[in-house]
């Protein structure tokens, strides 16, 4: 396949605390964990983080502006709903995602088993090739909010193409 070309790129990070209770979703992926992520959607941080990547590729308002946690329409929702509706206006403004590059910030559970998962559910989601999406895991070496086990994080980069015609 050729090497498509990229005309922008956006970044976008996330955090959410983790609290009991809730059901850990990273990437569109449920990972066992006896903690989730607090939030008003389901605090999906890789693709919150996506979401304000691809916003910030296509000069759009950020995920808080686009999707008030005021509003209880979004209570609780599917991020890949809204990941959906993000990629409908950047579609519209005439780009598509080319790659992503992924960092998953987390102190446990261990993400290894996941990541081809989450790499598949996110190109999927993206509309983008699975090797042109790279999932990455870190901890924080107990450091931070993140090392002692409080806080889940993300942080992605973009790159968008030109659409293609379909
Ligand atoms: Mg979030």
């Amino acid at each position: 396949m050729p090497e498509q070309a990229i005309h922008r790129v956006g970044i976008g990070t996330d955090l959410h605390r983790l609290v009991p209770g809730r059901r850990l979703v990273l990437g569109h992926v449920e990972v066992p964990f006896e903690l989730g992520p607090a939030g008003h959607s389901d605090g999906d941080v890789v693709l919150h983080a996506l979401i304000d990547a691809l916003a910030g590729a296509a000069g759009l308002p950020d995920i808080g502006e686009m999707f008030p946690d005021s509003d209880p329409a979004y209570a609780g929702i599917d991020s890949g709903r809204l990941l959906e509706q993000v990629l409908q206006r950047v579609r519209a403004l005439g780009f598509a995602p080319v790659n992503a590059d992924v960092i998953i910030h987390a102190e446990r559970p261990r993400l290894s088993p996941f990541k081809p998962a989450i790499r598949d559910e996110v190109a999927r989601l993206l509309g983008a090739d699975p090797a042109r999406v790279s999932i990455k895991a870190k901890t924080h070496e107990g450091v931070d909010a993140v090392g002692r086990g409080e806080a889940v994080a993300c942080t992605a980069v973009v790159g968008l193409g030109r659409g293609s015609t379909r």
